[in-house]
């Protein structure tokens, strides 16, 4: 299948005079935002020689100019790949050198620091005029400029965080993403009167995919903040200030963001006497939670101050959003949900292989099979459909290591609990799950007991090399877990180190606390 121009904007012109971005430079039409891509790929283009199919990193602020230069790219028919201003140098040169990229598109608030990059990399740099995004900028009818691009093609390469060795650059297709985005438009609602509040980094799925390229695809706002602020997200739930006029609808974030939001109510809302409850439960119709587990404590306090149940979903790069609890019904913590109707999914025995569940969602019809419903069902989840990536940059060896008669298998250990129709999210195979004693224990389950302290607000549990265990038992503990569980050692510390996504990087913990 052949495709003319993104289809991530609507195609009709029904959305061209509605604001698409709101940001800290003002509003944007989907049109201003469009004309200024197409005008924009033509520069972009001439830099190229012609060539398709190249990859360009961008670095753009939390803004419109990063749509603009995103759909300028796919426009002039090249592989975009997002960064981040939080990243490193020597993860820029990574992300450079592994991506083979042609081109370095960027603000000039960034210029500096993209010279050394483009100096280092040998990779030519293209500032943006100052003058994008402009709001003025109109062209009228510009259906069918760009390159035609093809539905496999690559469209973006996405690096995922790195948590359990190097990023990996994932290249999810123009098919990919319109699958992924489709999906999550029909599975959580969306409609052209949605009001995002954006406050998410730009270079994951969370903060790209699910929460700019729906609302942009189905003709909604987006109001971009720079970066996340726990005052002003609340002022914007609470339509204050210079704020007062913005009837947020949507809020998507990591755990950590709502463990901030939480902390700053209690300071200095709490006591204010607004009906904080009432307005949000009123104006807001969907909070997602995702990109790490949700602690029940955390997810039961968010509840009691917003009288919102989160929406918690589980994806990954590789595959997007794949499983998530329903919009309508049924949200309960702990879980991620069922999966979405984009997938379908397996799980398979950590021993054997063999699969002892499979489900798959048909249109909202969810489909289970197993041998044994009575069995413990749980193993690594595997994941078929067109949301799944093509392939790891440049890295067939990789690519094919993941796979397994056509599933991709995600690394992460699954339960499928039959009583509820639920999947239960355990932990990833490599880190998560810790041998002690002759059991295998999950590191996610024990730190959702450990949340429950009153004094514990966030904390990670890992496997270390322990020769004489059971002698430092917490007495806390044990009548909250099976002995088993039971941490050996206890560390405090004021934060836990954490990457640009707000995750926690256990495999550097183990390093950390294991000498
Ligand atoms: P790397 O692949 O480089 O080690 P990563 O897997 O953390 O890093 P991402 O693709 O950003 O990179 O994250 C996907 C992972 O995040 C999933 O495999 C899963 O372990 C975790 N995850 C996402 N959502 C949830 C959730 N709701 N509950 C538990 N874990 C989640
Ligand atoms: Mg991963």
């Amino acid at each position: 299948r052949v495709l003319t121009r993104p289809f991530y904007y609507k195609t009709s012109s029904e959305f061209d005079n509605k604001v698409a971005i709101q940001d800290v430079t003002g509003r944007y039409t989907f049109n201003n935002i469009f004309s200024e891509a197409v005008e924009l790929s033509k520069s972009i283009s001439s830099q190229l020689d012609g060539k398709k199919g190249e990859r360009i990193l961008f670095l753009c602020p939390n803004d419109a100019s990063y749509i603009v230069t995103l759909w300028a790219i796919w426009i002039s028919g090249q592989i975009a790949v997002p960064l981040s201003p939080l990243h490193p140098e020597n993860l820029l040169s990574y992300y450079a050198n592994d991506t083979k990229s042609a081109l370095i598109v960027t603000s000039s608030i960034y210029s500096k620091k993209m010279e050394i990059l483009s100096d280092q990399a040998k990779v030519k740099l293209y500032v943006l005029p100052e003058t994008i995004p402009n709001k003025s900028f109109q062209k009228g009818n510009v259906i069918g400029d760009g390159k035609l691009v093809n539905a496999t093609d690559g469209a973006l390469i996405l690096y995922t965080s790195g948590t359990t060795g190097n990023p990996k650059g994932v290249v999810l297709t123009h098919k990919n993403l319109q699958t992924q985005i489709n999906t999550l438009i029909n599975a959580w609602n969306w409609t052209s009167n949605d009001v995002i509040l954006h406050t998410l980094p730009l270079h994951h799925v969370h903060g790209t995919i699910n929460a700019l390229f729906c609302p942009m695809r189905v003709g909604a706002t987006t109001i971009m903040l720079p970066k996340f602020d726990a005052k002003k997200v609340w002022s914007y739930f609470l339509n204050e200030g210079e704020n007062q006029h913005e009837n947020v609808s949507v809020f998507m974030a990591v755990p950590t963001i709502y463990s901030k939001l939480i902390d700053e109510f209690e300071q200095n809302i709490k006591n204010r006497g607004v009906d904080v409850k009432t307005t949000l439960s009123n104006r807001v119709r969907l909070m997602v939670s995702g990109s790490a587990p949700l602690p029940n404590p955390l997810y039961e306090k968010w509840l009691q101050i917003s009288g919102h149940r989160l929406l918690e979903r589980y994806g990954m790069t590789e595959i997007g959003m794949c499983l998530s609890n329903l919009y309508d019904s049924n949200r309960a913590p702990g879980f991620v949900g069922l999966p979405l109707p984009s997938v379908t999914v397996a799980l398979a025995d950590q021993n054997d292989g063999h699969i002892v569940v499979q489900c798959s969602n048909e249109d909202g019809k969810i489909m289970c099979f197993s041998e044994n419903y009575k069995k413990d069902m749980s193993g690594e989840l595997l994941v078929k459909g067109d949301s799944v990536f093509k392939e790891y940059f440049d890295r067939p060896e990789a690519t094919e290591k993941e796979f397994v008669d056509g599933w991709f298998k995600t690394g992460d250990l699954c339960e499928y609990v039959h009583e509820d129709n639920k999947f239960r999210i355990l932990g990833r195979k490599s880190v998560d799950i810790i041998k002690s004693g002759g059991y295998k224990i999950s590191a996610l389950q024990i730190e959702t007991c450990l949340l429950a302290h009153p004094d514990i607000k966030e904390c990670a549990v890992m496997g270390v090399p322990d020769e004489v265990y059971g002698e430092r038992l917490k007495d806390w503990a044990v009548d909250k877990m099976p002995k088993y569980w039971i941490p050996t050692v206890l560390i405090f510390t004021e934060d836990i180190p954490k990457n640009a996504m707000g995750k926690i990087n256990k495999k550097e913990l183990v390093k950390l606390f294991a000498s």
